[in-house]
């Protein structure tokens, strides 16, 4: 689904945040990427929807190189999550989940029904949501209201940076349940990056651990867990 091939990536100040790294990625599996910070996890990120060039190397979705897509076509079918909560402030919840269906065009009444299904997934009472601005929901509502909007378009894949770092313990422990039974009704490609080993575990179908920029380790968590 998602292939990185020999990928480098150097920043112009001479950082060789990626070196020479293979990586596939299934469809449908949620993969985990974990490793201390500079290891290159955000890098790997940026790289897939073209946020960040690699150096040398090739990044194929689906089998076609990432260079030969179309930027909107690659973007609109890659749902980012960040680790800031990223939602417009002056927006509405529903006109936050509506940006890039509406680029794409969806019909009004489909759009609005995608909201009421999302909405309830994560536990956000539309009726009572819906019309609200960010800042009058709690930071976990804002996290799991950025999880939806990346979900909105019905992307193949996607891409969640910490998405909990900024949450408290209570709030964190709520959404990675969520993550997990989201994932079990919607089945999607997505890469999740931490830097909490439990939270790997909890959520990766398979763990990726970097280290300095390169794969040290590519397992399932039980695999992992075995080893001394
Ligand atoms: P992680 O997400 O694992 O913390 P990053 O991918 O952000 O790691 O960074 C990997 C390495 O690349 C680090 O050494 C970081 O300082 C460096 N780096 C990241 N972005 C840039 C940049 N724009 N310019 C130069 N170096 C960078
Ligand atoms: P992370 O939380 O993933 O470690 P950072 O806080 O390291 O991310 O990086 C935040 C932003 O700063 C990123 O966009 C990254 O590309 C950029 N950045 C990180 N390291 C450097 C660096 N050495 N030089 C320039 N930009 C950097």
């Amino acid at each position: 689904m998602i292939e990185f091939k020999n990928v480098t990536k150097t920043y112009p100040d001479g950082t060789t945040a990626i070196k020479d790294m293979d990586l596939s990625v299934k469809e449908g599996e949620l993969l985990a990427l974990i490793g201390p910070s500079g290891c290159g996890k955000t890098t790997t990120m940026k790289m897939i929807n073209r946020l960040i060039e690699p150096t040398s190397g090739t990044i194929l979705i689906h089998n076609k190189k990432i260079s030969e897509y179309k930027i909107n076509e690659l973007r609109w079918n890659i749902g980012y999550v960040l680790q800031q909560i990223a939602l417009f402030p002056h927006m509405t919840i529903e006109e936050n989940i509506s940006v890039v269906p509406e680029m794409k065009k969806w019909k009004k009444k489909d759009l609005s029904k995608r909201i009421d299904e999302l909405m309830d997934m994560v536990g956000l009472d539309p009726e009572t949501y819906r019309k609200r601005k960010p800042s009058e929901l709690s930071g976990g509502q804002q996290q799991r209201v950025g999880v939806i909007r990346a979900l909105a378009a019905d992307p193949d894949i996607i891409l969640m940076d910490e998405p909990f770092s900024a949450l408290d313990p209570i709030s964190r422990e709520q959404l990675q349940t969520d993550i997990r039974e989201l994932q079990q009704k919607i089945r999607k490609t997505i890469v999740f990056v931490t830097h909490d080993m439990d939270e790997a575990l909890a959520l990766g179908d398979r763990v990726c651990l970097m280290k300095e920029g390169e794969v040290v380790q590519l397992d399932t968590p039980q695999n992992l867990i075995m080893q001394p």
